[in-house]
């Protein structure tokens, strides 16, 4: 960088690293929690074809009312709740942020959880503070109360399940959490169609209170979509952040169509979730694996081996999953991978107990 861009960008963005996203060509792409299945071809054939008839001259509905709409009745979405939408989650959390971003405050989240919290107070210019789960990745409640108490955040963020550790916090934590919260808690369920729970029910009883998803992971990871839901106190405030075309045409269309399939949409789910379990003792079975219990389409591993060399022993072996575990800390020695297919699946395994007995163990 010059000595011009260091003097005008905000120093913080110049000290972060841009969110990387390694190539995945020709692997079994394990690392990021999309579903594995794909399309019927009668189904894309009745895809193409409401493609074909979108007019990309124009503008998108700037309301996207039919994709709302379809929204609300696929996840019985109250009327008396209102509804933002985003392009991805991500997008969400920036809308939120810049809402509540008054100068001085501070954003709060267990860690780890979902890096983006961190990302986006840092763009937003809000006070990040990071409380650390207990050594079985469940909220520390004292910590979290101590901390809401003292740093009296306008924001906190709770996945649920979370991620990267795949499990769902207690109910009752939660709620002391939220009862406790002079702000706004995001209930962030991007793994909802995974984990059946949610805090949606809860929405009337706590004003400070939103939930967040997305249909990323119940395999619309391309086509971008997040959805926000509560109060409208909140909403209306938020609707006005958004900017006016953020869905654009061809996802409005595309996300209404895949919701006229949401069966198809389930099946995959709980394939994955029958998936899940396989996985899981199957790696479970390999010397020195740790998995700890998942709630969505992912597993968290603690390894017997260096984190670093398995992970590209891995990728030389054709799959490519995350790793977390480089540095100490709760996720030392962690890696993270999705359930894929069952065949995918197969070969994580097999080349997984490969790399673990001929790798040093730590
Ligand atoms: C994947 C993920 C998101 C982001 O989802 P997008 O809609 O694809 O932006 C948000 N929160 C959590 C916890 C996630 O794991």
């Amino acid at each position: 960088m010059t000595a011009e861009t260091k003097s005008l960008v905000r120093d913080e963005i110049v000290a972060i690293n841009a969110y990387h996203v390694p190539p995945a060509q020709g692997l079994i792409k394990l690392d990021a929690m999309e579903n594995p299945y794909t399309w019927t071809e009668a189904m894309r054939e009745e895809w193409a074809q409401r493609m074909h008839n979108i007019d990309v001259n124009r503008y998108p509905d700037p309301q996207a009312s039919a994709l709302k709409d379809a929204l609300r009745s696929a996840f019985t979405i109250d009327s008396e709740y209102g509804l933002v939408l985003g392009n991805g989650s991500d997008e969400l959390i920036q809308i939120i942020a810049t809402a509540l971003a008054r100068p001085g405050a501070t954003v709060l989240a267990p860690e780890p959880s979902f890096v983006m919290y961190r990302m986006i107070a840092v763009f937003t210019g809000m006070h990040y503070i990071g409380v650390p789960l207990d050594a079985d990745f469940n909220l520390d409640l004292d910590a979290m109360l101590s901390a809401v108490k003292r740093e009296q955040p306008a924001l906190t963020f709770i996945a649920y399940p979370n991620n990267p550790t795949g499990n769902l916090f207690d109910v009752e934590a939660i709620v002391a959490i939220v009862e406790a919260s002079p702000g706004l808690v995001v209930l962030d369920e991007a793994y909802f169609p995974f984990a059946g729970a949610s805090f949606a029910d809860q929405l009337s009883r706590y004003p400070n209170l939103v939930v967040m998803r997305t249909v990323s992971k119940m395999g619309l990871a391309g086509l971008r979509l997040g959805y926000l839901f509560g109060g409208t106190e909140w909403l209306d405030q938020f609707e006005k952040v958004r900017l006016p075309y953020n869905i654009n045409v061809l996802t409005q269309e595309a996300a209404t169509f895949a919701l006229e399939y949401r069966h198809q949409l389930d099946q995959q789910t709980d394939a994955i979730c029958a998936e899940r379990q396989v996985l899981s003792e199957a790696i479970s079975a390999i010397e020195g694996c740790e998995v700890f219990p998942s709630a969505a389409n992912f597993l968290l591993v603690r390894v017997p081996v260096e984190v670093c060399a398995l992970h590209s022993a891995l990728r030389n072996e054709g799959v490519l999953i995350k790793n977390l575990g480089a540095s100490e800390g709760l996720l030392a020695n962690c890696v993270r991978v999705t359930v894929g297919k069952p065949d995918e699946n197969r070969a994580l395994v097999t080349a997984m107990r490969q790399c673990v007995s001929q790798l040093p163990a730590v």
